[in-house]
């Protein structure tokens, strides 16, 4: 499940949030101004942040400003928190780059809706539904990977590094996604992890594919990085179009 930064100041609502967060399967971590929201990312790319507007010293509307200028943080998810429920206060909130807006107070089950809406469409390697392309489905919840080969359901062994890589591959297709990148959003740690690493979880997770004939899914773009493609060559000797 996915990883959630609350940057909140009033410890009840913190942990008011934090426990409904738990109680849906998300990791979290609870930062309580923007130096230490941005100590936290600094570390590890969480999958959402959700922000309150009203921090002491600097304002959640500065830290999400701050995130968007910046190329690793510029499509973190962000969900504004406020008190504030004036029109002017809302615009200005979505146009720093927030994704939604939520106004204080808000029901838990408004709140996990939003974050299920968010997820859904920027990170949704962070949720538990299954993915498929080519044939090939991954599904979070079984952690299971199959295909059918000649007309049998086959499944993928695999080790749980080259699952989330897949898994986030599959949940990010036809982009090419950079060593460091990928660092950053399946093994969280774009510091002290060696680029070289990914190469080598990448040649694993195309053995791991080769089985179900699915290597060539995971393309190597020269110079810039790797790439899940939708779609398979044809298999030789089957007639063109
Ligand atoms: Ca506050």
């Amino acid at each position: 499940m996915g990883t959630v930064l609350v940057v909140e100041d009033e410890a009840a609502i913190a942990e008011l949030i934090r426990l409904h967060l738990r109680h849906a399967g998300y990791q979290v971590t609870v930062a309580v101004d923007a130096e230490q929201a941005q100590a936290a990312v600094d570390r590890v790319l969480p999958d959402l942040v959700l922000l309150d507007w009203m921090l002491p010293g600097q304002s959640g509307l500065q830290l999400a400003r701050r995130w968007r200028a910046e190329a690793r943080t510029r499509d973190l998810p962000v969900i504004m928190l406020t008190a504030r429920a004036e029109e002017t206060d809302k615009v200005a909130g979505l146009d720093t780059g927030a994704d939604d807006y939520l106004t204080k107070p808000f029901s838990p089950k408004e709140l996990m809706a939003r974050i299920r809406a968010v997820l859904r469409r920027r990170a949704p390697e962070a949720l538990d539904s299954a993915v498929e392309i080519a044939g090939l489905r991954l599904d979070p919840a079984t952690r299971r990977v199959t295909r059918a080969v000649d007309g049998q359901p086959r499944e993928v062994r695999i080790g749980p590094t080259e699952f989330r890589l897949l898994h986030f591959l599959m949940t990010h297709p036809e982009r090419v996604h950079s060593r460091a990148q990928l660092l950053d959003r399946v093994w969280g740690d774009h510091v002290f992890i060696e680029e070289r690493t990914v190469d080598v979880h990448v040649k694993r997770l195309r053995e791991a594919l080769a089985p179900v004939h699915c290597s060539a899914l995971v393309e190597t773009v020269r110079g810039a990085g790797y790439r899940m493609t939708q779609q398979l060559a044809a298999p030789a000797g089957s007639s063109a179009p």
